[in-house]
């Protein structure tokens, strides 16, 4: 199976299946914050309020591990090694929306500070 990309071809070994499943240094290096709208508490909200604390009025954060100040308490694994989140499809928006190609190998300006902070290369392309 091969994929086009700038009119050449690429065997999908050569792509990486997500450069987030060895990474997860965004779930380090910042603080999720959402609308409260998005807990699983209100109507058609999603994500596990029991993982989040409240924020603001409006809105509220994912808790940080309890032994890892910074660290998403969804997030399992080891950074930059390999890493799930453990609330995949209900994570907040702001998690979903975040970097949208990194999972491909392309990052952008808050990917790239983030995997530095963590003592990661940027992302770069393919
Ligand atoms: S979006 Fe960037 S910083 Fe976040 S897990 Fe993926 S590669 Fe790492
Ligand atoms: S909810 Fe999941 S994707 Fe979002 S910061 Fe936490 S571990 Fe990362």
């Amino acid at each position: 199976m091969h994929r086009l990309r700038r009119g050449r071809q690429l065997r999908v070994s050569q792509i990486p299946d997500s450069a987030c499943q060895s990474c997860g240094a965004c779930c380090v290096a910042y603080r999720v914050t959402l609308p409260r709208v998005e807990l699983d508490s209100a109507p058609g909200g999603w994500v596990p309020a029991a993982l989040t604390e409240p924020y603001t009025a409006t809105t509220a954060c994912m808790r940080e591990h309890p032994d890892a100040p910074g660290r998403c308490i969804a997030l399992e694994g080891i950074v930059g090694v390999a890493v799930r989140c453990a609330i995949y499809s209900q994570r907040p928006s702001a998690c979903s929306e975040f970097a949208p190609l990194s999972a491909l190998g392309h990052g952008d300006d808050a990917c790239d500070a983030a995997r530095r902070r963590c003592g990661l290369p940027p992302l770069g392309g393919i």
